[in-house]
């Protein structure tokens, strides 16, 4: 939960004040409430308290969120991610981990929303192994989500985020079977094929796509499961 983005050239951004402090703010009028006696005024100020918190921390992380992910897809020709899974978004009921789990799905959906505003390939892919794998020689170096650095015997040590950072943009480019898909979009299975002209990304990812079909039709459904599972 340090850092908020690390990128694969390993430029990171930390996670903002306001995910410690929103959380603690949280937790602390989530007591008060649940304290005060059912039906009385006090209970109705307190979770009208509690509301207002939750609304200011969702301002301030859709700001961060929108200003990073512009300052992201404007620098870059194409931006890959892990695949979101809105599934485990939606079990978890741990504070701290579901505001910067919010964060992430918010950051995710501007990337989309600014890659297509400013021609720029956006990508998602399968998250699968990104953080077991060695980036350098491909051998699975196993460690626990304490395991902050990668070390491989092949020499390449690398930030644990850094290492999958790079593991992600090489499966983008190797498999482009999610290009852009808005989880939100009511025509989740369209392609988004809004690519910066003369790039040389136009013919990649089109052949591309024919090679991997199913790939496609894979993500279409994994999309549907995903919206009837949103809350
Ligand atoms: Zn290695």
């Amino acid at each position: 939960l340090k850092d908020f983005y690390t990128d694969s050239d390993g430029n990171t951004e930390p996670n903002p004040r306001f995910y410690r402090t929103g959380e603690k703010r949280l937790k602390f009028y989530q007591r008060r409430a649940s304290r005060k006696k059912k039906g009385s005024a006090n209970r109705k100020k307190a979770i009208n308290k509690l509301g207002r918190t939750h609304l200011k921390i969702s301002r301030q992380r859709e700001e961060h969120a929108k200003r990073l992910a512009r300052c992201v897809i404007r620098s870059n020709d194409l931006v890959a991610y892990e695949d979101l899974r809105v599934r485990n978004l939606v079990k978890n009921h741990c504070i701290a981990k579901s505001i910067s789990d919010a964060g992430w799905y918010q950051f995710r959906r501007w990337l989309e929303h600014f890659g297509e505003k400013f021609g720029r390939v956006t990508v998602a892919v399968n998250p699968a192994y990104t953080s077991q794998n060695c980036s350098n020689c491909g051998e699975v170096v196993k460690k626990s989500l304490s395991t902050r650095t990668h070390v491989c015997k092949c020499g390449c040590q690398l930030d644990r985020d850094h290492n999958a950072a790079i593991n992600i943009l090489d499966r983008a480019l190797g498999t482009v079977g999610h290009i852009g898909t808005l989880v939100t979009d009511q025509n989740a299975c369209r392609e988004e094929t809004s690519i910066l002209p003369g790039s040389g990304l136009v013919e990649q990812v089109a052949s591309l796509k024919q090679e991997s079909p199913r790939l496609m039709t894979g993500e279409c459904q994994d999309v549907r499961k995903h919206r009837d599972h949103k809350p």
